[in-house]
């Protein structure tokens, strides 16, 4: 089953190229801060699920008619395991990599969805990048989950963007600005996704081929990014880990289109923005050493 978010925060099951609205049956405080439907329909999605499939007979409303937000925006955290293909390690002259470094955590304050600009902040001396990256949707609390459990855990898939200001300051800080993170167009759930070890991701910018890599290739791979992020924290319904780039990382400028894509998950296609905020105080123009 596909699950969205759309126009004013509406849930949604995606049939192909549309959406079958089925708020009424999850939540009704559409406003209310934080935003949970998600949440609370993925922790107990065993007791949704036939009533969502009961409703697959309502009408259906072209995807092209609307705005897909992203689906877990109060996700307790997301979690984002860097270095973890090696052909990224070697673009990035990294020795160290995911199996030894653990991971980071982005804010939730920087997720955006597949209908959402992602908003560049005004550093015209510095690179902001593209990553590729598998999104891994939590769908059970766990603590200490050893690695032959991570099924249970695993809610579903999709597919996100780590964006980043190059540089040397705090990895935090060049990763969370807003809309630095979308992730969508939909969540796929794992029971209909089937092996999510041999799937193919893809990136491109205006139309060109940046990224092409097969999750066969990480690092640390599913079970072990599960295993080690719930050694340290309690891993939540809605929490997302982002699994890591693999080579071919590279600018994106205001104007461009930016396309993510993988297989048995979805794509969806975000425009770049430049705008005039965002000019904090660490990211000086480059250092002359
Ligand atoms: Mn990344």
């Amino acid at each position: 089953m596909r699950l969205a978010r759309f126009n004013e925060g509406h849930i949604g099951i995606v049939i192909g190229d549309e959406i079958i609205d089925v708020n009424d049956l999850v939540e009704h405080e559409l406003q209310a801060w934080p935003i949970v439907a998600m949440n609370r329909l993925i922790a107990q999605f065993d007791h949704y699920r036939p009533i969502l499939e009961k409703a697959l007979n309502r009408p259906r409303i072209p995807l092209a008619n609307v705005k897909l937000l992203t689906p877990i925006p109060a996700s307790s955290k997301v979690i984002a395991y860097p270095i973890n293909y090696h052909d990224h390690a070697a673009e990035m002259g990294r020795e160290v990599k995911a199996n030894n470094l653990g991971f980071f955590l982005k804010p939730t304050s920087s997720l955006s969805g597949a209908s959402d600009p992602i908003v560049l902040p005004d550093l015209p001396d510095r690179r902001i990048d593209h990553e590729c990256e598998l999104a891994i949707i939590i769908g059970k609390r766990g603590r200490d989950i050893p690695r032959e459990n991570w099924k249970e855990y695993v809610f579903g898939y999709s597919c996100l963007m780590d964006i980043v200001v190059r540089g040397k300051e705090e990895r935090v800080a060049r990763k969370a600005y807003d809309t630095f993170c979308p992730v969508g167009p939909w969540i796929m759930t794992a029971d209909e996704l089937g092996d999510p070890t041999q799937l193919q991701g893809r990136l491109w910018v205006n139309g060109e081929l940046r990224q092409d890599a097969n999750t066969r290739d990480l690092i640390v791979d599913i079970p072990g990014m599960i295993e080690i992020a719930s050694h340290i924290m309690t891993l939540e319904p809605g929490d997302i880990i982002a699994a890591g780039t693999p080579a071919g990382v590279g600018p994106i400028r205001g104007g461009d289109q930016v396309k993510i894509e993988f297989e048995r998950i979805g794509s969806m296609t975000v425009a770049v923005e430049q705008s005039r905020g965002g000019k904090a105080s660490i990211f000086k123009p480059s250092i002359v050493e």
